[in-house]
């Protein structure tokens, strides 16, 4: 009987243990992704306010359409560090997120530059190692999502602090759980550039648009529609050979910047070209002044890699001045003295020598016929009659001394 027992525990052990560790070993011990949506700011901390939008409030209504939509995917779990208008400090968000097992927490922010001129869409992520790899394609899948949608794009980034940590505290915190945590910016809100694409449904359709990057970014299929489903996991990085890689934030502006006038200048518009280069980030804006730097345009669009050409009125400016600014908003400054058209012929006109035509008339001045006037002629007659008198005066008295010779 023992002999039965001890050869059913061998089989057991031959057939049915390793067919049991094997199919452990193939089959995934988790597919779920864990998002933990993070509603930034709330409670007394009210973030940026502006013409009537306040970020506290905004930062949720994004978050709970983001939440809604990407829970219309499978494989995914999804959470909110806040569903109300509470404080949360950046401790407890990232601790939540450690409790909930998170795979990468995504805090929803809306901006807000000094001077009211930046605008666009731009994403901070952990400056080092996996969590940076992560992060930075999750990062580049939602701004290429906002650009479809005419959003500018800032760029992914990276911020290091004093300490050689991540500027960020939600990034900062989260990392000592080894999260990766991003910080979508959607966009700002003081100018008017985005401003003016803000309502109550563009606000949910921010979240929308997340949920889907996301979605797409993790391959996640969605639940009723096949075809909506993302390819799995088809982004996803090969990070591990970066593991202990730290990428710093751009410190520098972009260098030989230089502006110059293509072609004919122009009373109206002149055609102008500015170049510049940065190695470290992309260059995003640029601006113009032609009034000797008291007033500048907005920031336009850089639309080129090292060039971008635009027109200007440049009939009432003496020196031209250009910026050119990275995605870190770090500008050099550029100038062109105008040669203005007016000044041209002047200087032409004091400087080169006598026209043909001023020849031509100093000519025709020296062959006028002389034309003597009244009181000339006067003088000549008189002149004239003088003479004739004096003649017939002489030939009297010589006459007369012929003759009173003869006599004597
Ligand atoms: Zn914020």
């Amino acid at each position: 009987m023992n002999k039965i027992r001890i050869s059913i525990a061998v089989l057991f052990l031959i057939f049915i243990s390793p067919t049991f560790s094997l199919y452990c070993l193939c089959s995934p011990t988790s597919n779920e992704l864990t998002v933990v949506i993070d509603p930034g700011h709330g409670g007394s901390n009210h973030g940026a306010n502006y013409n009537g939008w306040q970020e506290e409030d905004i930062t949720l209504t994004t978050a709970i359409a983001l939440k809604k939509k990407l829970e219309e995917y499978n494989n995914v779990d999804v959470y909110l560090t806040r569903d109300s208008n509470i404080s949360l400090s950046l401790e407890e968000r990232a601790a939540f997120s450690k409790q909930m097992n998170a795979d990468i927490l995504i805090s929803i922010h809306y901006n807000a530059s000094e001077n009211h001129d930046l605008y666009g869409t731009e994403v901070w992520i952990p400056s080092s190692g996996k969590n940076y790899y992560l992060a930075k394609g999750l990062g580049e899948t939602l701004l290429n999502k906002y650009a479809e949608n005419s959003y500018y794009d800032r760029c992914v980034k990276t911020k290091i602090g004093e300490n050689g940590k991540d500027y960020y505290g939600i990034i900062r915190n989260a990392a000592e759980y080894s999260i990766p945590a991003i910080i979508m910016e959607h966009c700002f809100i003081d100018n008017p550039t985005d401003e003016t694409t803000l309502n109550a449904d563009q606000i949910e359709l921010f979240g929308i648009w997340d949920a889907e990057a996301i979605a797409e970014y993790y391959g996640l299929p969605y639940k009723t529609e096949p075809e909506l489903s993302y390819k799995p996991y088809a982004n996803m990085p090969s990070y591990t050979e970066y593991d202990n890689i730290t990428v710093y934030d751009d410190q520098t502006a972009p260098t030989d910047a230089a502006v110059k006038i293509l072609g004919e200048q122009n009373s109206k518009t002149s055609e102008i070209e500015l170049t510049a280069y940065d190695n470290e980030s992309k260059i995003i804006y640029y601006s113009y002044s032609t009034n000797n730097g008291l007033d500048w345009s907005e920031l336009k669009k850089w639309d080129g890699d090292n060039s971008c050409i635009f027109s200007a009125d440049l009939s009432s400016c003496d020196v031209l001045y250009a910026r050119i600014y990275n995605c870190f908003d770090l500008f050099t400054e550029c100038s062109l003295p105008i040669v203005k058209k007016s000044e041209v012929s002047t200087s032409a006109l004091t400087t080169t020598p006598p026209l043909p035509e001023t020849e031509s008339d100093a000519y025709e001045d020296t062959t006028q016929p002389y034309t003597a006037t009244t009181s000339e002629i006067t003088e000549h007659k008189t002149a004239t009659h003088l003479l004739f008198i004096s003649l017939f005066f002489l030939i009297c008295s010589l006459t007369f001394l012929i003759l009173g010779n003869r006599q004597i």
